[in-house]
């Protein structure tokens, strides 16, 4: 029997796949047994049930036993059992079917951080036992063992582990899952489960038990870096309050942070909170707070706090492992909402790579939409870029869910951010922002005293109607008293670079950083970008983000169909008119301040409490 620490310091969630009848439910009664994990007097009335039955005694009847007992009163669907050994404690994750199991680990019901696949000694690597290693790697489980059972009735025989051995640790690395090591055992002997077997002197490695020792913890939410997703920003006397749950690590008062995805950054002045006196000097992951900041940065719900060394990814288009549960089929080109923590953002499913059935893991045809209860690998890109962290890095800014018509109809992870076209420049905005020297007036305090966000608006299409309509719509800006200004490209050729000497991807390149400069001035930008690329569309995106991009189209179109317009204006007789809509666009995306609403509340995201 091995020493129990009567208090675990850790917890760990484990997971224990393999074929059906290769041992599992043996293994784990081995293993609360040998542990001395169960209550007092278990083992003995398992036995003596057995006895009465007439039946043999079987350590897989112990862990059902306890199974039903722990879970009495129980009535979360993903049942929990635990056993101590050292300082840790298991938490065995029952995985009672796989479309369960996977619904439960990607909407968050459950989380393993390690898993033991076993295969029977006799038997070998078998369908499911495959199933099962793709089952792992779709849920970014890192740490794995593979335990080989029943060696007894191989006659403990090195070979034949060996064989397994290479077979299954070929496949497994197809699909990117690393196995830390293979374990010959006997669970029904107990050889190699909590003690070392002189039946398999041959093997020197660590037993069952042990390997699960050697799995790693995964860093505790404080020791994580900082992730601190924003609820709402209120604007209270003259204090600005950033609220939110520090998702995981520690953010102390002075610590300069880092907003993602518009690489905003300020210290923080103070930790806020009520009743509170004095006030924190330090909050830590799990815990709900507000900050305030030395600088009036503009934030909006969604961005996700940082330290400045260690920021979350930044991208639009993301590798995912989704698990479908929507009424209808999951579309590609479809409109979807995608939530990550805080934020939501528009997106779609640019690309299905596999569609996996959840009750039997069969891998489906490539198809076109996803329907219920599969689970696909795919690649979704959303409308603006997003702050992220991969799963396996971090669970709460990893996963996500995608609502469909107010419904939440998938959960998943993210396994990868694939580069677009747009990833050098966007590192380069976010250098360029993290090194940017601010001054003691603030963009919103730029945007209160002129009345109006600053924004880019693009006019695309017919080129003399466009001009037209770009004179009409500064002049008009200006005579309203906002601070418009309409760029001309002749005008930025003469002074920049000639345009023929630079190719497009630079000329665009300077352009963004141009108009960055003006709009961090507060500016309205008026351009009139003649036939708009998409691919120049986002890259002007990426440099300006989060300032608002209004594309208007006027006449026919003239650009790439996939560029995206906000306002379409197909027949434009009257330039005043036209004019209007624009100025109407502008109120809806919340440039200009609504006249009719007095909370101004839309001009700025802070609200006052
Ligand atoms: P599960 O379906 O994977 O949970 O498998 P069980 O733990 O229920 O085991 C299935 C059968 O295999 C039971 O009859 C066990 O007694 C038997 N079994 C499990 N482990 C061993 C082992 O190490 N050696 C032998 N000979 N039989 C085993």
């Amino acid at each position: 029997m091995v020493t129990v620490a009567p208090h675990a310091t850790e917890h760990m969630q484990l997971v224990v796949v393999g074929h059906v009848d290769h041992g599992k439910s043996t293994l784990l009664g081995r293993l609360y047994a040998d542990t001395g994990s169960l209550p007092d007097g278990k083992l003995e009335k398992v036995q003596a049930i057995c006895r009465q039955q007439g039946k043999e005694f079987e350590y897989a009847f112990l862990f059902d036993a306890f199974l039903e007992e722990q879970q009495q009163g129980i009535t979360i669907d993903t049942a929990r059992t635990f056993f101590s050994w050292q300082d840790r404690q298991y938490v065995v994750i029952d995985a009672p079917g796989h479309k369960e199991f996977l619904k439960n680990m990607v909407s968050g019901a459950a989380r393993a951080e390690a898993a033991l696949l076993v295969i029977d000694a006799r038997e070998g690597v078998q369908e499911q036992s495959r199933k099962h290693g793709h089952l792992l790697s779709l849920l970014g489980i890192r740490q794995v063992a593979v335990v080989v059972n029943k060696m007894d009735l191989v006659a403990y025989d090195r070979p034949v582990f060996e064989a397994i051995e290479a077979e299954f640790r070929a496949f497994l690395e197809e699909l990117g899952v690393r196995p830390e090591r293979f374990v010959p055992a006997s669970a029904r002997h107990g050889d190699n489960v909590a003690a070392p077997s002189a039946r398999l002197a041959w093997y020197a490695g660590p037993t069952v038990l042990e390997t699960l020792g050697l799995f790693r913890k995964q860093m505790t939410q404080e020791r994580l870096a900082l992730r601190f997703p924003i609820q709402d920003v209120y604007k209270f006397d003259a204090r600005r309050i950033i609220a939110g749950r520090v998702a995981s690590g520690c953010v102390r008062v002075g610590d300069r942070l880092v907003f993602s995805p518009s690489n905003k950054s300020a210290h923080v002045r103070s930790i806020e909170a009520f009743n509170v006196d004095p006030l924190p000097l330090e909050a830590v992951g799990g815990q709900s707070i507000g900050i305030t900041l030395d600088e009036q940065v503009f934030l909006e719900r969604g961005e996700i706090g940082s330290h400045e060394g260690s920021p979350p990814g930044v991208a639009t288009t993301l590798r995912c492992n989704l698990f479908w549960m929507g009424k209808r089929p999951l579309e590609m080109g479809r409109k979807y909402l995608l939530r990550l923590a805080t934020r939501e953002v528009e997106c779609e499913v640019v690309e299905i790579r596999r569609i996996i059935d959840a009750a039997d893991l069969a891998a489906l045809r490539v198809k076109s939409a996803v329907g219920k209860n599969e689970v696909a690998e795919l690649v979704i890109r959303t409308k603006a870029p997003i702050a992220f962290d991969l799963y396996q890095d971090f669970e709460v800014t990893g996963r996500f869910v995608l609502v469909d018509q107010y419904d939440v109809a998938g959960g998943g992870i993210i396994v990868e951010a694939v580069p677009d076209a747009q990833t050098s420049l966007r590192e380069e905005a976010r250098r360029r922002d993290l090194s940017w020297v601010t001054r003691d007036v603030g963009t919103d305090e730029r945007a209160e005293r002129y009345g109006h966000r600053a924004a880019l608006v693009l006019l695309t299409g017919s080129a003399a109607l466009t001009s037209r309509l770009a004179r009409e719509l500064e002049r008009r800006l200006v005579l309203d008293g906002r601070h418009a200004y309409l760029l001309d490209t002749t005008n930025i050729r003469r002074g920049l670079a000639e345009a023929s000497e630079l190719n497009t991807r630079e000329s665009t390149r300077r352009f963004g950083e141009l108009v960055h400069l003006l709009v961090d001035s507060g500016m309205i930008v008026v351009f009139v970008a003649g036939a708009l690329r998409q691919d120049e569309q986002a890259a002007i995106q990426a440099l300006l983000h989060p300032t608002p991009l209004v594309v208007v189209q006027a006449g026919p179109q003239a650009g790439d169909p996939a560029s995206h317009a906000d306002l379409a204006l197909n027949d434009v007789e009257d330039a005043a008119a036209a004019v209007d809509r624009i100025i109407a666009e502008l109120t809806r995306q919340a440039v200009l301040a609504d006249p009719t609403d007095h909370s101004r509340r839309l001009l700025y995201p802070s609200y006052s409490i």
